[in-house]
């Protein structure tokens, strides 16, 4: 298998805190509640990483997972545990990033996410792709609006963005029954539309689902950018 071990690094509030940038890394990005940790485990093989984006007070934190580090055995090393990283050659980060959607947060806090967001994707050297996660049965919301447009002015030439729709299993009013996934013609057109509000028109989207594993080889691709980094 290509994934022999996955483990949690750290949890970076700036760039300073970030691992070194000696491997490829791809990141993860959406709403909570969208299926980030469902999907991260899915494509992972893993029945729960330590990908779980409601982890109390942990939420504004960009999540640092070595996949296939030298360092130790997974389940030896808990969050929080720095490993000092030494990589095999198809090492790479999965980086879970803070899901938004939710108002609660302060001001300050916000924007303080927001500059560790914007630095992230314009000075990260290793960021290979960045993957947008969007529930297939609602399509995008003004933040996930925000966030493309956002990445598309920041994002460098050598960062991938996909956009993923996610749940693409559940059964939805006027789906085209396809079976490549399920996804509603209203909100596919949606996606296009917003995507070309945004500057993002040339995004590859993806369908997804972790309870059907569809999508799984496709995300594989991308991560595979990485792996050969
Ligand atoms: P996160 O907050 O983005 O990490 O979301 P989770 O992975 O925790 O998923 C949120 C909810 O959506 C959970 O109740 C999951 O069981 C459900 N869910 C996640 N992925 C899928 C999927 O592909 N299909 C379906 N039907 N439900 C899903």
């Amino acid at each position: 298998a290509l994934i022999r071990r996955v483990v949690f690094v750290t949890g970076a509030v700036d760039m300073q805190k970030c691992p070194p940038a000696d491997r490829g890394e791809v990141a993860f990005i959406g709403r909570s509640n969208v299926g980030k940790s469902s999907l991260v485990n899915m494509v992972t093989n893993r029945k729960s990483i330590a990908f779980v984006s409601k982890r109390p007070g942990k939420t504004q934190q960009f999540n640092f997972f070595a996949v296939n580090d030298k360092a130790g055995v997974e389940k030896e090393i808990k969050y929080g545990d720095v490993v000092e990283g030494e990589k095999d050659a198809d090492s790479f980060y999965m980086v879970d990033l803070p899901g938004f959607g939710y108002a609660k947060a302060p001001d300050a806090q916000k924007q303080k996410w927001k500059e560790f967001m914007h630095l992230y994707i314009t000075k990260r050297p290793n960021l290979r792709v960045l993957f947008h996660l969007v529930d297939a049965r609602h399509g995008p919301t003004d933040e996930d609006a925000a966030i493309m447009k956002q990445i598309s002015e920041d994002k460098p030439p050598h960062v991938q963005y996909v956009i993923v729709l996610t749940k693409a299993d559940k059964n939805v009013k006027g789906a085209a029954a396809t079976n490549t996934g399920k996804v509603s013609r209203d909100v596919m057109k949606k996606v296009q539309t917003t995507m070309e509000e945004n500057g993002v028109a040339k995004a590859p989207v993806i369908l997804s689902s972790a309870q059907t594993k569809l999508g799984r080889n496709e995300i594989w691709k991308y991560l595979r950018r990485a792996a050969e980094f």
